[in-house]
């Protein structure tokens, strides 16, 4: 029987975080202040983490994106990525900030990976050096070119739009995929940031974005499956590229969220913002049997939360910030 929780939605898609370290230090995303990493131990082990993935497998998950963190920092995940082709996953993706990414693409792609999103949040060195706080731009490029001359292309790129930041770059990003014939998503900036400096103002709405391009390069909506997150769009000239939205705070899309969580050491997270996590290490270290952590696994997802709350007076945002949760 398929996972779904008490609004009926169907839970097909999970996040999995395969580490809480970064070699990156975002400014919307980690704190400036040095953080309290998980001790090796409280990370689930490969052996753990094949054995997970298989049991949501049987609980009906279709799609399986592995996270951080930074996924590649961790030694080992192009062959749980292997893993999880063996599974016979249907679909297999990666976010990865792409620092690593050049030499590793190869590995990558003969260990099964179908897609992958690389984080990109400015075309200008020292600006993307700024909201980074590294000196990595130049091989962020890199593993872009290497991916766009790979079975992966289009490479799917993520730029978290901040005002003040980097919302001046908004034409010159619709002018990267034009050229480079790449995928460019906007992403809302979420109110999950380590130093809690997110405010309403910052937030650069999709509905902006779109009319900002749209009245350069005219737009074409392309029709997307409900649970999908970005809204889409091809160039109405032909020029290849595609433009996407995320638009979580303006327009959020929780009504046909699919989605649920597995954090690095081992809680699920039903939602981006849940208030709680639900300890699944535990039960698998006591020596839980695939059965338990299924009628467990149900028993959580069946409570997942109808939506995020942001627009709500209520909200607040969660206590793990999004290094702690994974993309
Ligand atoms: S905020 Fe939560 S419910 Fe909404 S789309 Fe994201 S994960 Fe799903």
């Amino acid at each position: 029987m398929m996972l779904h929780d008490k609004f009926g939605r169907q839970i097909t898609d999970l996040r999995i975080s395969v580490t809480d370290r970064c070699n990156f230090r975002c400014v919307y995303c980690r704190s400036a202040d040095p953080e309290n990493y998980r001790e090796h131990d409280e990370i689930l082990s490969w052996p753990e983490l094949n054995r997970l993935a298989s049991i949501f497998k049987t609980l009906g998950i279709r799609k399986m994106r592995v996270t951080g963190g930074e996924p590649l920092v961790r030694p080992g995940v192009e062959d749980f990525i292997s893993h999880l082709r063996a599974l016979g996953v249907e679909d297999i993706s990666m976010t990865t900030n792409g620092h690593l990414l050049a030499d590793r693409c190869a590995r990558l792609v003969s260990s099964g990976l179908n897609r992958i999103n690389i984080s990109l949040d400015s075309l200008d060195s020292g600006k993307f050096e700024r909201i980074t706080r590294t000196k990595s731009f130049a091989s962020v490029m890199n593993g872009i070119d290497a991916v766009q001359s790979s079975t992966l292309a289009p490479a799917k790129i993520n730029a978290v739009l901040v005002r003040g930041i980097n919302d001046d770059e908004v034409e010159r990003f619709a002018i990267f995929a034009r050229e480079r014939g790449l995928i460019m998503r906007f992403i809302e900036f979420m109110p999950l940031d380590g130093d809690r400096h997110w405010t309403r103002d910052v937030v650069v709405p999709a509905a902006e974005v779109y009319e900002r391009i749209h009245s350069r390069w005219p737009l074409e909506q392309i029709p997307h499956h409900h649970s999908e997150t970005a809204r889409k769009y091809r160039f109405a000239d032909g020029t290849h590229g595609e433009i996407g939205l995320i638009a979580p705070v303006t327009q959020p899309f929780c009504g046909h969220c699919s989605r649920i969580r597995l954090t690095a050491d081992g809680k699920i997270r039903t939602c981006l913002f849940s208030k709680e996590d639900h300890d699944l290490r535990s039960l698998l270290r006591e020596g839980a049997s695939d059965e338990d952590l299924e009628i467990y696994i149900r028993s959580v997802v069946m409570e997942k939360e109808e939506g995020h709350r942001i627009n709500h007076a209520d909200f607040r945002p969660p206590t793990r910030s999004m290094v702690f949760i994974g993309g």
